[in-house]
């Protein structure tokens, strides 16, 4: 039960299959009821005993996030958890503008759109049992009373603890309304040393998500350049936080007896776009896998996990190559080359759909200036 006062450690998973080799229903918490809590929520209550613990109360709950994600994977977790991915749609992009200084790449959409991540989150957590309002840790969740709890508090791994190693991006992001947008279509603009990028996508009815992450810490300055620039007639409200890059090999272990992190706790938001809905949704489905095998142990979860986050392994360490160590000659290009056209190559999974030699190359002149030295 949630209540103070328990500091107990987790012990071993317990075993999910009895000698029958049928699986059994199991007592699960998961705390954070965000795109991946919700989802398992939904998932995993018609057939284990499923409570969900959430720090934001019902009434006024915010999905802090830009709402953009590709449309074919997400019609298929949302008809996974019997929605209709189509009645969330807000605006469904053509081209992807994105700016790198004097250079202008307008990446053609394969599926991008903005939609309503809340009453997409709300509609998975209705009728499921779940405790709004509670501040849920280590110390004032008893581990013991359930055979797994999943973390899925996103940035804050409340049941999991810090990592030892890890990397985040502070971001700000206004959603406001004009009287007539500025771009009529999904527009970005890199920062200088690739530390970051300032995003406008439209959310349909005039109005639109305006934000900013800078890893040099300069993303309030660029929103409100902005939001000067482009006035809009209302600002309809301000949200920010700090969004995990890290890895999940960066964030390990992420497992810790039986509590599992999942999401952004695991650390599967993507490192240079900050794309984490989809990933998070990918990485609830291989924890249900595991689940339903018998096979959710420590090791075999993170050897997954690890293998279905490759890309984003692969794409961390180019970037940390970029703007931790200052490289960018001709092996940083290649490397970059060959992230660039897996990227083309899983466009449907991506929305997008990059030429993969103007991207290297507005990239590679973008990057010349180291920014960054050091990180947590
Ligand atoms: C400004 C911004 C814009 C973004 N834009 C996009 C985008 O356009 N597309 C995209 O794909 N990704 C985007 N992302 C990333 C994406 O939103 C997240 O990576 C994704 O939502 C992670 O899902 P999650 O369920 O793991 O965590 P979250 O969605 O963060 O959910 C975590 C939940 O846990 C709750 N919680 C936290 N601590 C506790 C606690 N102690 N007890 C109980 N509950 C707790 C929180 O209230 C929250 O509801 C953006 C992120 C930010 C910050």
């Amino acid at each position: 039960m949630w209540g103070r006062g328990y500091g107990g450690s987790p012990g071993r998973l317990m075993p999910y299959i009895d000698e029958l080799k049928l699986v059994r229903m199991m007592k699960i918490a998961i705390v954070g009821a965000g795109v991946a809590g919700s989802y398992l929520i939904r998932m995993l209550s018609g057939s284990h005993d499923v409570i969900g613990y959430e720090r934001q109360r019902e009434e006024n709950y915010r999905a802090v996030c830009a709402w953009a994600a590709s449309k074919h994977p997400m019609e298929m977790f949302a008809k996974n958890a019997g929605l209709d991915f189509y009645s969330y749609t807000f605006h469904e992009g053509r081209y992807f503008t994105v700016v790198f200084g004097d250079d202008r790449l307008d990446i053609k959409a394969t599926g991008l759109v903005t939609f309503d991540k809340e009453a997409f989150e709300k509609d998975m957590r209705k009728g499921q049992r779940i405790i709004y309002g509670a501040n849920v840790d280590s110390r004032n969740l008893r581990v013991v009373d359930y055979d797994l709890v999943i973390d899925a508090t996103g940035f804050y791994r409340s049941m999991i603890g810090r990592p030892k190693r890890d990397l985040f991006i502070p971001t700000v992001e206004y959603m406001v309304r004009y009287r007539e947008l500025p771009y009529d279509d999904f527009y970005a603009e890199v920062f200088p040393g690739l530390s970051g990028f300032l995003w406008f996508f439209p959310l349909g009815n005039r109005t639109a998500h305006v934000g900013a992450g800078d890893l040099a810490g300069n993303h309030v300055k660029y929103v409100e350049e902005f939001l000067s620039r482009h006035r809009p007639i209302e600002k309809l409200r301000k949200v920010g936080r700090p969004l995990r890059l890290a890895s999940p090999r960066m964030v390990t272990p992420l497992s810790i007896g039986r509590i599992f992190a999942v999401g952004e706790s695991a650390g599967v938001v993507f490192p240079t776009t900050g794309e984490g809905i989809i990933p998070s949704l990918q990485n609830s489905d291989l924890l249900m896998e595991l689940l339903h095998k018998g096979k959710l142990y420590e090791y075999e979860y993170e050897r997954r996990m690890l293998e279905l986050f490759k890309l984003h392994e692969r794409t961390a360490r180019i970037f940390f190559d970029i703007l931790l160590k200052g490289k960018t000659g001709l092996h940083v290009a290649i490397r970059l080359a060959a992230l660039a056209s897996s990227f083309s190559r899983n466009s449907e999974r991506f929305g997008l759909k990059p030429g993969v030699m103007p991207l290297i190359k507005a990239m590679m002149s973008y990057a010349g200036r180291r920014v960054l030295t050091s990180f947590k």
